[in-house]
């Protein structure tokens, strides 16, 4: 048999992959790490940290190697679907708009603007299109519905940071690099990386702060991994670090050790702190929070004569009771001790994008403002312009006058993350009408009628808008977009400005380059108008023609570069920073470690640091009743979190769930024994609210009287959820444990730590 062949040239060549190479900062934690992305045509082949990445170093942890099965997980929707009863469609854009159209509008029109509500989880802060464009769609509908995870989350140090510095995302962040001595409560930074402050391989930061001679000590119910690399490990009763934190102050007064150093001239309210601190002698609080007066005071000397100090204090802290109070005492220490404000103590970043303590006159400002409105069933102040997210359920199911009858989700999953959430699920099946922008059919966007999914990570670009506000170096990084979008795809921000249109009554089908335009343009009106700004009284429309020529939000950061502190100006400063700027190094630009910024930062009424602000001062009142309450044995709950896990969004890839079970119930062996439970057997945990089910491990990791489940949790492959790997490695979701009754009442913000419950081996 003779096989004729094409002759060589004639045949149809295979066309080459094409290999290459993307950096791209790390969208999945606060720590923002650069990572250098290997791609063979447009999948990733491997993700390596970026070694020249001017703020990471090459640092990388398992979350961000997981990048790749995030982009290629075949349950991550890719085309809007569309529920018809129980069955699940996949349909066009116009078609999956036509239907938000038809649900939403006859809501809006018969009902008003409260019915529909809004709730935008954690994901949008590490993503430019929800945190730019997702106030659009905010504007548009015009609802007091709305809600975010920030009430499960930090909005305690949100609220004691407004209140004393004028605005909220003035939170001060340890200098990590620099300090001698760090106090650290309720934050776990070995296995989260870091929250509320931003600094890529923080736990080798930790260990440089050791290996220097600099000591970490760390509080906390657990002992983390965190505090086994620590110093020194305080046990704390859950829910108690106000308390400490009150008595390291009190001993701080009684033995004259304040100073305030160069902040004299801009503290205002020091001796209402002295007489509020006076009660709180660590004798009083020592059997509430369960640490030694001894220690206490030696804790409290300690911090005030190291050469340079910072308390640092994370999500331990703030979702307790006295949530707002203990993440004001943690400031209140920065300042009395003389640390707020200078190298190595607790400072403030200044993002180069600006930000609401960059903007306007400094050193002085309008304050903040709660409660300008309240919620419809329970009356709960609105905090930031928005509802703490345990009124919910009750405003879904609550009949009446105002009722939520639809609901928008924006990349949040709230009925495993958010409490009550058997309450919840069951008041997301009574509505009317709902639409999902997300990645997944979770136990949350099941409940859809619509889900609208945006593009995969590569797709788009990407700049840390947020957490350059907490980031211990001021550093400025953009990440083109890496992939071209698909063809079936359309990006995030195009995505929301559809609805936002459809809210506002422009229907399905209007125009989303002139809504672009008009957001851009109210942009650059607000920019030229602003007292002070380095576009003051210039042209608009010539700054609008100056930007750079890429749409979305790209051309917002654009404007809020050349705007922002290091900004151009738009020809002011011919060497000032510009998005096309940024995006020629590859690698980012370090714009140097963090300056002092008192008094140029506050934006107060009264110019100063408002050590003593009312609202708090009034909450000591509850912290003292809390002295007397008595302590009756019961078990209590707290979190916890794993490297490989981020709250409940990456529960969906293999790479990160395969291996030991990560959802146990820790608990101490002397609690074990007395409750007949060893390591292994299941566990059933019960509170007031609800129950779950789940093994127990049992270690002295944990303080006898406290149990620890991790959050994020219970998957419970519901109908019409689409997570597979999910749905065989569930978990139990310990949201169902916490109640919607248990707030701390200066912020809304939920007790998710210190939940009374009872353990009890279950019977098979
Ligand atoms: S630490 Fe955070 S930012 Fe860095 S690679 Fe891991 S998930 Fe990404």
């Amino acid at each position: 048999m003779t096989i004729t062949q094409p002759p060589r040239s004639a045949r149809a060549e295979p066309t080459p992959a094409r290999e290459r190479v993307a950096y791209r900062t790390c969208p999945l934690c606060e720590a923002t790490c650069g990572l250098e992305l290997h791609l063979r045509d447009d999948e990733i082949t491997l993700v390596r940290g970026d070694r020249d990445d001017v703020f990471s170093r090459g640092f990388l942890c398992p979350k961000g190697t997981a990048l790749k099965a995030l982009e290629s997980d075949p349950d991550r929707l890719r085309e809007p679907q569309v529920r018809r009863g129980d069955r699940w469609h996949t349909v066009s854009w116009d078609d999956a708009f036509g239907a938000v159209h038809e649900g939403l509008t006859p809501i809006l029109d018969a009902h008003g603007r409260d019915a529909v509500a809004v709730y935008v989880g954690n994901p949008n802060v590490h993503n430019l299109a929800g945190q730019l464009y997702g106030r659009v769609l905010l504007q548009a509908l015009r609802t007091t519905n709305v809600y975010s995870a920030s009430t499960v989350d930090q909005m305690p140090k949100q609220v004691s940071a407004g209140l004393m510095f004028g605005t909220a995302l003035s939170i001060p962040v340890p200098d990590v690099d620099r300090t001698d001595h760090l106090l650290m409560l309720g934050a776990n930074p070995f296995e989260s990386n870091g929250s509320l402050l931003t600094a890529p391989d923080l736990p080798g930061r930790l260990r440089s702060l050791r290996a220097r001679g600099g000591k970490l000590v760390v509080v906390d119910p657990r002992r983390t991994k965190t505090a086994e690399e620590a110093n020194e490990h305080l046990f704390i009763r859950p829910g108690t670090d106000a308390y400490f934190l009150i008595a390291m102050a009190h001993t701080l007064f009684a033995e004259r050790l304040v100073a305030l150093d160069r902040l004299a001239d801009h503290v205002a309210g020091l001796a209402e702190v002295e007489r509020l601190a006076g009660d709180f002698t660590p004798e009083v609080v020592a059997p509430v929070c369960g640490i030694d007066p001894d220690t206490i005071r030696r804790t409290a000397r300690e911090l005030a004569t190291a050469r340079r100090a910072a308390v640092y204090a994370r999500i331990g802290t703030c979702t307790q009771e006295f949530g707002t109070l203990a993440s004001w005492l943690v400031d209140v220490l920065n300042v009395i001790t003389g640390n707020l404000d200078r190298d190595g103590g607790a400072m403030f970043p200044k993002p180069p994008t600006g930000s609401a303590n960059t903007a306007g006159p400094p050193g002085q400002g309008r304050g903040v403002r709660f409660g300008r409105r309240h919620s419809r069933v329970r009356g709960l102040p609105e905090m930031f312009g928005e509802l703490p997210v345990v009124c919910l359920p009750e405003e879904i199911d609550t009949p009446g006058e105002g009722r939520v009858r639809g609901f928008v989700t924006v990349a949040g999953n709230p009925v495993v993350s958010t409490p009550d959430s058997n309450r919840l699920d069951t008041a997301l099946a009574s509505l009317d009408f709902m639409v999902s922008v997300d990645l997944y059919r979770n136990e949350t966007t099941r409940h859809a009628d619509v889900i609208l999914p945006p593009e995969g990570v590569l797709a788009r670009g990407h700049y840390d808008l947020a957490f350059a506000s907490l980031a211990i170096r001021n550093v400025a990084r953009y990440s083109p977009q890496a992939v071209p979008l698909p063809e079936d795809a359309m990006p995030e921000w195009r995505i929301l400005l559809r609805l936002a249109a459809i809210a506002a009554g422009d229907g399905p089908g209007a125009d989303i380059d002139a809504w672009d335009d008009m957001v851009v343009g109210g942009l650059v009106e607000k920019a030229v108008r602003r007292p002070g700004s380095n576009v003051d009284a210039r042209d608009p429309a010539e700054l609008i023609g100056a930007l750079s020529e890429r749409r979305g939000p790209e051309r917002i950061v654009d404007l809020m570069l050349r705007t922002g502190p290091y900004g151009d100006g738009f020809g002011a400063d011919p060497d000032g920073l510009t998005l096309d700027r940024v995006a020629a190094e590859a690698h980012g630009i370090d714009l140097g470690p963090l300056q002092p910024r008192v008094p140029e930062l506050l934006r107060t009424e009264s110019g100063h640091i408002e050590l003593a602000p009312e609202p708090v001062v009034a909450d000591v009142d509850r912290l003292r009743a809390g002295l007397d309450r008595g302590r009756n044995g019961t078990l209590v709950l707290v979190g916890r979190r794993d490297l490989r896990s981020n709250n409940s969004w990456m529960h969906n890839l293999d790479v990160l769930v395969k291996g030991k079970e990560r959802c146990t119930l820790h608990i101490h062996p002397d609690d074990a024994t007395r409750l007949g439970l060893a390591t292994g057997d299941e566990a059933r945990v019960r509170s007031d609210t609800g129950e779950v089910e789940l093994p127990a491990e049992v270690t002295d990791a944990v303080m006898r009287g406290v149990v620890s489940i991790p959050h994020g949790w219970g998957h419970t492959a519901a109908p019409g959820t689409a997570m597979a790997v999910a749905a065989r490695r569930p978990g139990a979701n310990s949201n169902v444990l916490a109640g919607g009754d248990r707030i701390d009442p200066l912020s809304g913000n939920a007790v998710l730590n210190g939940i009374p419950v009872a353990v009890e081996p279950v019977a098979r």
